[in-house]
C-alpha cells in the first residue's frame, strides 16, 4: 500500500514551497489509495515552537489537504532513535567520535590546504577512545567505497560517490539525534513508500538509503521536486509577496483556487488550466513533473481565483467568505444569507477581500457616504426623489426585487425623471457609495427595514 507523508519543520509558517510538497504527497496517496501522514519534525528544540506547529496544522487543514494518520511528533520518539543508534553500533554501522573541535578544525585546515573537500576523514573509525572531558559523538559508519544511487521519480537516476558522502554524526554530544537519523527511522517506523520532497534534500537521501542499507530496511523510492522561484527568477522570498499559505487566505484567496495554482507549480497535463480536485487524484503523476525550476505567478493565482469564486458553489464561496466577514465585525449568520451575497457579488470580485468589502453595508450600518458620490447624488433635486421612494417602498406588499423594480420605475414615471436619477441617488442613499449590483437586488438584500430608515436618513 502507498503511504506518502508530509515532514515539515515548525520553525515558521506553512509556506507555498511546503504546501506545495504536502500537496504532492496528498494526491500520490489518494491516487493510489494509499495513506497520508503527517509528521512534525520539531527535533531542533531552538528553532521549533508550538506556534509554528500550530500555523502548519491551520495551514493544512484551510487547504483540505487531510492527512490519514498523525500529527506525529519527532521529540515524542527520542527513545526509539536511541534504541535505532544503539542498534547501529551494535553492528558495528556506526561508532563513537572523541575528535575535539580544534582537531577537527585543524583537519579541515589541512584539507583545504591541499585543495581537497573537507571531509571528516574517519580517524575514530580505527582508534576512537575515550578521552578526559571529551562527550562524543557518534557517526555513522558510510560505505568507504562504491556508489549511492537514487532512483528519484522526478530526476531519473541520480550517482553518487561513497567517498564523498563522509561519516556524518547522527547522534550529538548530547545524545541528541540528528536530522539525517531521525528521518530514517521515522520513514522505516510509518512503512513510507514514497518520499516526496524538496530536491534541496537530495544530498542527504544517498546518506539516508545508506543508513537504512545499514538498518537491513529497503529504501522507499524518493521524488525530489523543483524550486519554486519568484517571478523575477531567483529564490522565493518575502520580497515576491505573500509567501505564506495563511496570508493567501487573508488576501482573499479560495483554498480551492491556491491548491490549483500550487499543483501547476512544476506539473502540468498538456495545456489545461483548472483542475477539479477530483481530475487532479484522476490525473496527478510524478512523472509528469517538471525537471526545472517553476516561477510563482501572481496574475496566474488572481485569474484562477476569479474563475472559482464565479464557478464554485455559493455555499462554498460562502463558507469561505464568512472568515472575511467576521473580521470586519459583521456576524455572518445574521441575514441575509451569505450564499445569496455571493450570488449577486461573484461576477463582480476577484477576491474575497474585494467581494467582503463590497458586502459589509449588507449586514450593519456604514458611518458615511463616499464623499464624491454624495456631493453628485445626494442633491436637494434628490430630496423629493427619495421621499417618493420612501412613500413606495413602504407601502410595497411582498418584498422582493420584482416589486421593487416596479416601485423604483414607478416613481421614475410618476415623477419624469429619469431612471438613473432615481436609482443613483437611491444606491448612494442605501450603500454609502455609487457602485454596487443592480438596485433592485440590493434593495432587496439590505432587507426593508434598513432601507427605509437608510433613506430616511438621507432624505433629512
Ligand atoms: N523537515 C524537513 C524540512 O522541513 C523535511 C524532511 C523530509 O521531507 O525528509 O525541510
Amino acid at each position: 500500500k502507498v503511504r506518502t507523508r508530509f515532514a515539515p519543520s515548525p520553525t515558521g509558517y506553512l509556506h507555498i514551497g511546503g504546501a506545495r510538497t504536502a500537496l504532492f504527497s496528498w494526491l500520490y496517496a489518494r491516487k493510489h489509495g494509499g495513506d497520508f501522514v503527517l509528521r512534525i519534525e520539531d527535533t531542533d528544540l531552538a528553532r521549533s515552537n508550538a506556534e509554528s506547529v500550530n500555523a502548519i496544522l491551520e495551514g493544512m487543514n484551510w487547504l483540505g489537504l487531510e492527512y490519514d494518520e498523525g500529527p506525529f511528533y519527532q521529540t515524542q520518539r527520542f527513545d526509539r532513535y536511541k534504541e535505532v543508534i544503539q542498534q547501529l553500533l551494535d553492528t558495528g554501522h556506526a561508532y563513537y567520535c572523541y575528535c575535539t573541535k580544534e582537531e577537527l578544525d585543524a583537519m579541515r585546515d589541512q584539507q583545504m590546504a591541499m585543495k581537497v573537500k573537507p571531509r571528516y576523514d574517519g580517524r575514530c573509525r580505527l582508534r576512537g577512545e575515550p578521552r578526559e572531558g571529551v562527550s562524543p559523538v557518534i557517526r555513522f559508519r558510510n560505505p568507504a567505497e562504491g556508489i549511492t544511487v537514487v532512483d528519484d521519480m522526478v530526476r531519473g537516476r541520480v550517482t553518487f560517490q561513497n567517498t564523498e558522502l563522509d561519516d556524518l554524526i547522527i547522534a550529538r554530544s548530547d545524545g541528541t539525534p540528528t536530522y539525517n537519523l531521525t528521518v530514517v527511522v521515522d520513514d522505516w517506523d510509518m512503512q513510507i513508500t514514497h518520499v516526496i520532497r524538496g530536491d534541496d534534500h537530495l544530498n542527504n537521501t544517498p546518506r539516508q538509503i545508506n543508513i537504512l542499507k545499514a538498518l537491513g530496511v529497503e529504501p522507499p523510492r524518493y521524488a525530489h521536486l523543483p524550486m519554486i522561484l519568484g517571478p523575477d527568477g531567483t529564490k522565493l522570498s518575502k520580497r515576491h509577496g505573500a509567501v505564506s499559505v495563511m496570508q493567501y487566505r487573508d488576501d482573499g484567496y479560495l483554498p480551492q483556487a491556491l491548491l490549483n495554482y500550487l499543483v501547476r507549480l512544476g506539473w502540468s497535463h498538456g495545456d489545461q488550466e483548472i483542475f477539479s480536485l477530483d481530475e487532479l487524484i484522476e490525473l496527478f503523476d510524478i512523472a509528469d513533473v517538471n525537471h526545472s525550476a517553476s516561477a510563482i505567478n501572481p496574475e496566474k493565482l488572481l485569474w484562477l481565483n476569479q474563475h472559482y469564486i464565479k464557478t464554485q458553489t455559493s455555499d462554498y464561496v460562502a463558507r469561505q467568505l464568512s472568515w472575511h466577514m467576521g473580521q470586519r465585525d459583521v456576524d455572518p449568520s445574521t441575514p441575509p444569507p451569505l450564499r445569496d451575497v455571493v450570488e449577486i457579488l461573484r461576477d463582480r470580485a476577484k477576491t474575497l477581500v474585494e467581494m467582503a468589502d463590497q458586502s459589509v453595508y449588507f449586514f450593519k450600518e456604514f458611518d458615511e457616504y463616499d464623499e464624491k458620490a454624495a456631493q453628485k447624488n445626494l442633491t436637494p433635486d434628490a430630496l423629493p426623489v427619495l421621499q417618493a421612494l420612501h412613500a413606495a417602498l413602504d407601502a410595497l406588499g411582498e418584498w422582493s426585487a420584482e416589486q421593487i423594480h416596479e416601485s423604483v420605475t414607478g416613481v421614475s414615471e410618476r415623477l419624469q425623471v429619469k431612471l438613473g436619477k432615481v436609482a443613483q441617488p437611491l444606491r448612494v442613499a442605501v450603500t454609502g457609495g455609487s457602485v454596487s449590483p443592480s438596485i433592485d437586488q440590493t434593495l432587496m438584500l439590505i432587507g426593508r427595514e434598513r432601507t427605509l430608515s437608510r433613506i430616511q436618513k438621507a432624505a433629512e
